[in-house]
């Protein structure tokens, strides 16, 4: 949808045209998977897809939330009251960040806001940090005030946790706040620390393909993950899973159950792959970038064991082809995305292959796009 066609949209929500757009992109993890809410760190891009909110101010001193993904399901809140969660469930991310910049000390400006979004609802490319990053951005620019981006992140975050009441982690909306075109965000998860890498490669293009399944166990299974790791980390004494490195995990697998040593050598393993990630990307080495792939996508199946069959299939067509230099399931998992990293040259033979291989076994099509490091949220 193009800029006349969201301006008319809106016209048609709100009986007037908008007065400004916040636009804020989805995501990906290139490595780092399982290692926020462990203190590790993260190593995600912004991609080319995103939530744009157009907003206006209101004289009515109500908020008004639409969204085009929404029909029929608008929103409307009165200022003076306190913000409560409510229906309908998805105006419960907007309201949780309007909520929180209050908290904040923000006064809350009356306006009306109509969302329109590219990103995927609900296949692990953050279309929920998305809309919360928009809406601050769009609230913020209606009130006339800036807020520095890991504080947006932090209070979209806080947001995501106390409406619509998903524990996420910090990375989604760090990316998606802090992003930079043609770079990726190192994150400490432990501090909030950021550093942008170069990632900038023209040979080299980043393939998601999109299972579009959704496993039952996702919510049961993040949560048990999560809190098998705040008990290995108990159990050996530290903070976090973070401040272990393998050979104190060695000492210290007896006190541990079998599956809870094996959640924790994921994490050890994945949060030194990611730095030997960055160092990979900084020496311009994409086949050592690729090998940490695959190995973080074993140890995601096999340790983690938050891959399924969709993801593996996908992983294992991409690496069959010439010109991949590596691949593997980002995001929670249990369906969602894969990634490859391909020779921009063969990016659309290696496109081909992943959607012939998933077309014989599963009987669907799989989407799959070609992304390069995008900009963070930002105003247009
Ligand atoms: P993901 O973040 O991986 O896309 P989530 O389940 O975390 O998946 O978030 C998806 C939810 O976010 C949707 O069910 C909806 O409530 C909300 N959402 C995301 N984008 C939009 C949008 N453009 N309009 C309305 N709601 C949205
Ligand atoms: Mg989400």
């Amino acid at each position: 949808m193009d800029i006349d066609e969201l301006n008319a949209a809106f016209g048609k929500a709100f009986g007037r045209r908008p007065v400004g757009v916040a636009v804020a992109p989805g995501r990906v993890n290139l490595i780092g998977e399982h290692t926020d809410y462990n203190d590790g760190f993260v190593l995600p891009i912004a991609v080319d897809l995103a939530t744009r909110a157009a907003w206006a101010p209101r004289d009515d001193g109500r908020l008004a939330l639409a969204s085009l993904q929404q029909p029929g399901k608008d929103a409307e809140i009165d200022l003076c009251e306190p913000i409560a969660p409510g229906e309908p469930a998805w105006s419960n991310y907007p309201k949780g960040v309007a909520a929180m910049l209050a908290t904040s000390g923000l006064e809350l400006p009356a306006c009306s806001i109509l969302f329109d979004s590219s990103v995927p609802i609900g296949s692990g490319l953050s279309s929920s940090a998305s809309l919360e990053v928009a809406t601050g951005l769009a609230l913020l620019a209606a009130a006339g005030k800036d807020m520095e981006g890991y504080k947006l992140a932090r209070l979209c975050q806080a947001a995501e946790h106390a409406f619509p009441e998903v524990p996420c982690g910090i990375m989604d909306q760090a990316i998606i706040a802090l992003g930079q075109a043609d770079h990726a965000l190192l994150l400490d998860c432990r501090d909030g620390q950021a550093r942008q890498v170069p990632f900038n490669d023209p040979d080299v293009v980043l393939l998601v393909a999109d299972t579009q399944v959704a496993h039952e166990l996702s919510g049961g299974g993040y949560a048990a993950r999560r809190d098998q790791c705040h008990a290995a980390a108990e159990k050996l004494n530290v903070a976090a899973l973070r401040d272990l490195n393998t050979g104190a995990l060695e000492a210290g697998r007896d006190h541990l159950t079998e599956v809870e040593y094996r959640r924790a050598r994921h994490v050890v393993g994945e949060i030194a792959r990611t730095l030997a990630a960055v160092d990979a990307v900084e020496a311009g080495d994409m086949a050592r970038f690729g090998e940490l792939m695959v190995a973080s996508h074993e140890s995601l199946r096999d340790d983690y064991e938050v891959s399924c069959e969709e993801l593996d299939a996908i992983v294992a067509a991409a690496l069959a082809c010439d010109g991949t230099f590596g691949a593997r399931m980002t995001g929670g998992g249990f369906g969602g995305c894969a990634i490859a990293l391909v020779r921009t040259a063969r990016a659309e033979a290696v496109t081909e292959a992943i959607q012939t291989d998933y077309e014989k076994r599963y009987g669907r099509r799989c989407p799959v796009f070609a992304t390069h490091a995008a900009q963070g949220a930002c105003y247009v």
